[in-house]
């Protein structure tokens, strides 16, 4: 038997939960057909959290997740909760685990699944097999930096203020995260900032070279614009392997490269902290999606992001990347079986529901691992 290892999950609101029960499926069939247990809990966030405790994320809650391996959370959020004062709002929930439990790399793969290619904007040569990862940092930067605000001036008019910041350690510790990744993939990163115009940009480009000069030599490092990469982005993005660039530039970047691969429903992302003494590195895996309220309830919503983030947790928290390739392998294959949820229906597919797509994936899993 592997050893036990420790998986909080926060269903969450709306869809939230519908899309967890899915992934439940999947560590069940583990457990019973890979021997790979999970001491699994499972606990509140966002409005149900507010609604239970008056708070969307406990104190006792936010301890589990920093004693945890890994995070798996749904979606918080709802018109319930929309008039909640700004600091009370179920997003605070997220905001709070993320911050701190210092979740400074985002990851953001585009993966094109052969089944979906006319799903993309682009044509489908641009993006059949397309697989390219962005790491976005996500603690730092202009959305962060002081001072900020809206002053008014003495002649009348009103200035609006944000910052750009960034220091040597924030640039090298996302910086090591992206190449450690690239090691484990197709070995190039290009690293992406706005060195001709920004200060922040020239330090960006130094500090990403120093640290591959420094630590990861064997890794192929290229450096663009950040406005280059996005045209790029569009026009050849097989081209790209991992990018690593700052919380802006992240920000517009991985949801212009998510759009290369459909919909919302079949995007997964990662959080990734510091590594600590016991190697324990601290992670949040969440899909791109909100909660949806406007299908909340009607077993309409697509499993398979909240599923890919649970493959990134299997690869990147538990270094099961034989377990995470079955799970992608299965999506693949149930897609390109037909079955299809409303979110990705396409002429001549069959429409099913979460709970259908979910005991497909675990139909494909069983043949799988036959
Ligand atoms: P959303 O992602 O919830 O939904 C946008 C559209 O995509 C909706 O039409 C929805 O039905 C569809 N959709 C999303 N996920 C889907 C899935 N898995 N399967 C099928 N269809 C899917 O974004 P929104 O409507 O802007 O926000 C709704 C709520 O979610 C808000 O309260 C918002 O604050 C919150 N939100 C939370 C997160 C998060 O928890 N990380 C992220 C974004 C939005």
């Amino acid at each position: 038997m592997a050893s036990n290892k420790r998986l909080l999950m926060l269903p969450g609101d709306g869809i939230g939960p519908e899309v967890m029960r899915e992934v439940r499926r999947v560590i069940e069939w583990m457990d019973k057909r890979r021997a790979v247990s999970f001491d699994l809990s499972e606990d509140l966030v966002g409005g149900s959290a507010i609604d239970a405790h008056g708070t969307p994320l406990t104190d006792e809650t936010m301890t589990t997740a920093m004693e945890a391996d890994a995070v798996l959370l749904g979606a918080v959020g709802g018109p319930k909760w929309d008039n909640l004062p700004f600091d009370q709002k179920p997003e605070r929930g997220l905001l709070r685990l993320r911050k701190e439990m210092d979740l400074y790399a985002n990851l953001r793969p585009a993966m094109c699944f052969d089944a979906l290619v006319d799903a993309s904007s682009l044509k489908p040569e641009l993006v059949s097999g397309l697989d390219i990862m962005i790491v976005r940092e996500l603690t730092a930067g202009v959305y962060f930096g002081e001072p900020r605000g809206i002053e008014t001036l003495p002649n009348g008019q009103r200035k609006g203020i944000n910052t750009q910041t960034y220091t040597t350690s924030e640039i090298r510790r996302v910086c090591r995260v992206a190449y450690e990744l690239a090691q484990k993939r197709d070995n190039r990163v290009c690293s992406v900032e706005k060195a001709n115009v920004m200060e922040s940009g020239v330090l960006w480009r130094e500090e990403a070279q120093w640290v591959h000069d420094q630590e990861f030599a064997g890794v192929e490092l290229g450096h663009m614009y950040a406005d280059n990469c996005a045209m790029q982005l569009v026009r050849a993005p097989k081209q790209f392997d991992v990018i690593v660039t700052d919380n802006l530039f992240g920000d517009m970047l991985s949801d212009c490269a998510a759009m290369l691969t459909g919909s919302l429903g079949m995007l997964p992302s990662a959080s990734l902290g510091d590594t600590d003494a016991t190697g324990r590195r601290r992670a949040l895996f969440e899909p791109v999606h909100g909660s949806a309220p406007d299908i909340a309830g009607q077993d309409l919503a697509n499993p398979i992001a909240m599923l890919l983030s649970f493959a990134m947790a299997l690869r990147y928290s538990f270094d099961l990347a034989e377990d995470a390739d079955l799970i992608e392998t299965a999506v693949q294959n149930v897609l390109a079986g037909g079955l299809r949820t409303a979110d990705i229906m396409q002429p001549g597919k069959a429409k099913v529901s979460t709970n259908v797509m979910g005991e497909a994936l675990v139909g494909e899993l069983n043949k799988l691992a036959a």
